[in-house]
């Protein structure tokens, strides 16, 4: 057995044969040639051959895997009829008296290139979209024998890197799992392997060598490994987790569009946590009605240095209009305790829980936060976004936020920066917050509860300690009462109030919570469809003896 490691883009677990995907090179060649009309012409033909093909590509990618993800090929029809390229193509051939292909190759490179050199990893990921429309154009021009997409039996696919139309031209049934030896994260082939719910791994770090065709292996879409000619146990292993996974998207088709409602009518909203930007595809494959915790420190804990506005703003929109108008709660920045970032040079401290973190460093560090909040603000004339403070404690902290809010939304203003007036809300996830609750509701528009925190506070555990993991006990009575006590003053003030820390995924605890009234249960995306099977087979009310 041979082993092999890569990095995930999606989960599930593909057993079967390998097969080495090569793509039939075409050599370009510099040529010399004198009528530079007729070469013109016969570039202009292969382009509107090439677009033609684009059409039949989105026609099936929408049969397959729907029209947003069938647009990229759309996109490459505009990207083949972008004035830039094709000027650059016609003055090669002009100024060079050379063959198309020769300009069509150069005008790839020098794109792609400056795609690749570019700052935002989105526009980076563009590099691959260029090299793929121009491979198509010197296919046409230089009517290479095509490349053959054709598998006799369902296959995991080994390759250097796929292009999006690659990927959608094998056949979909046949088509066990993906390898790459490249790949980014943000490619459309990435978004694409999620689409189509097969396991994808890149960047493995795996030879493609000739021998490996047809080899047995297991991929393992969670941990990112490669199992070739597995032993038996690991084979035993990997069936296992097989089947495992097909009984879990079983339950997930069984669920998916159905109400979050009790058998007595109370409706929940079902929301997911994410803490990233790719996140958003596993929330909605699982059908979460909105996010109720974006954790935004992992824009800054991914960051080398503090993210600009601009780079926020982007993470936030593409968030925002990704969820078509669901709701979408980000938490501001939650640093400090065991979130650590050197660029922000954060002093040791004795106890770091209880210490410099979160709405902390917002109110000393207002450059910071302003930073924050001017991004978040700008996202918000894109869909519905709300915004939520961690780690209050009082309702001057409350206050003194709301005056940079209210700078916040001045300066926009007067620069003509669309925003839009949002949903303000706390997290409760410390017991002073629960137990003042009653005068935190008259400020705000909403409630979360952390729950993750308020058991770490209420109980004096660390909860980074795991030694003392027996004795933090999210079901503890207190802990229990505190959210109650929120639920109720939160109700008692006509907000909403739900729960964003772990407890709410937690089924034992799903019927105690709709009993006082829980409004929202922000869970892990893979969390969802098995709330929502709680909750369908829930009272709300205990009914009477
Ligand atoms: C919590 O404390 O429950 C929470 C949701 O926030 P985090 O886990 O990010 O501290
Ligand atoms: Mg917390």
């Amino acid at each position: 057995m041979n082993t092999f490691k890569g990095t995930s883009v999606f989960g599930g677990v593909a057993i079967g044969k390998l097969f080495l995907f090569k793509k039939k090179e075409s050599k370009i060649e510099r040529v010399h040639i004198d009528d530079v009309e007729a070469e013109i012409s016969r570039f202009e033909a292969a382009k509107e051959r090439s677009i033609a093909q684009l059409g039949e590509l989105y026609e099936k990618a929408v049969a397959e895997v729907g029209e947003a993800n069938a647009m990229i090929f759309e996109v490459h029809q505009m990207m083949l009829e972008d004035e830039d390229y094709l000027e650059s193509v016609h003055y090669i051939i002009k100024e060079q008296n050379v063959n198309a292909e020769y300009a069509v190759g150069a005008t790839g490179d020098n794109f792609a290139e400056m795609f690749a050199a570019m700052d935002d990893a989105y526009m980076q990921g563009r590099a691959a979209d260029i090299r793929d429309i121009t491979d198509r154009l010197l296919s046409e021009l230089t009517q290479s024998g095509k490349t053959d997409f054709r598998m006799e039996e369902p296959v995991v696919i080994l390759a250097q890197d796929l292009a999006p139309s690659e990927t959608v031209q094998f056949e979909k049934d046949k088509l066990l799992g993906f390898i790459t030896k490249e790949g980014s994260t943000n490619s459309h082939t990435a978004i694409l392997a999620r689409t189509m719910d097969i396991p994808a791994i890149i960047q493995a770090d795996m030879e493609l060598l000739p021998e490996y065709n047809g080899k047995l292996v297991c991929v393992d879409g969670f941990t990112g490994e490669i199992f070739m000619e597995p032993d038996e146990e690991t084979l035993a292993r990997m069936k296992k987790k097989q089947e495992e996974c097909l009984a879990e998207k079983a339950l997930l088709q069984e669920l998916k569009g159905k109400e979050t409602e009790t058998l007595d009518g109370q409706k929940v909203n079902l929301y997911a946590n994410i803490g990233n930007v790719k996140d958003i595809a596993t929330v909605l494959t699982n059908d979460a009605q909105g996010i109720g915790l974006f954790r935004s420190e992992f824009l800054y804990l991914e960051s080398e240095d503090f993210p600009t506005e601009e780079e926020q703003f982007k993470a936030y929109k593409t968030v925002a209009e990704s969820m078509a108008g669901k709701k979408v709660i980000i938490r501001t920045l939650d640093i400090g305790a065991d979130k650590k970032v050197d660029y922000f040079k954060l002093d040791p401290e004795e106890n770091p829980a209880l210490g410099y973190r979160a709405i902390r460093i917002c109110l000393e560090q207002k450059d910071i936060f302003k930073t924050q909040l001017r991004a978040i603000y700008r996202a918000s004339a894109y869909g519905q976004i709300s915004i939520m403070f961690p780690m209050i404690t009082s309702v001057e902290e409350l206050r003194e936020i709301k005056v940079v809010v209210k700078e916040v939304k001045e300066e926009l203003a007067q620069e003509g920066i669309p925003y839009k007036e949002i949903e303000l809300g706390v997290m409760i996830e410390t017991p002073a917050a629960a137990v003042i609750s009653d005068d935190l509701a008259k400020e705000v528009d909403f409630f979360s509860i952390g729950t993750n925190d308020l058991t770490q506070y209420t109980l004096a555990i660390d909860r980074q300690n795991a030694k003392l993991d027996r004795f933090y006990n999210a079901h503890h009575k207190a802990v229990l009462k505190l959210i109650e006590m929120t639920a109720q003053n939160a109700h008692k003030n006509g907000i909403w109030v739900g729960i964003c820390g772990e407890l709410g995924a937690d089924t034992t605890l799903t019927e105690e919570f709709l009993r006082m009234g829980i409004d929202e249960l922000s869970v892990s995306p893979s969390m969802v469809l098995r709330v929502r099977k709680k909750i369908r087979e829930s009272y709300a009310k205990r009914e009477e003896a």
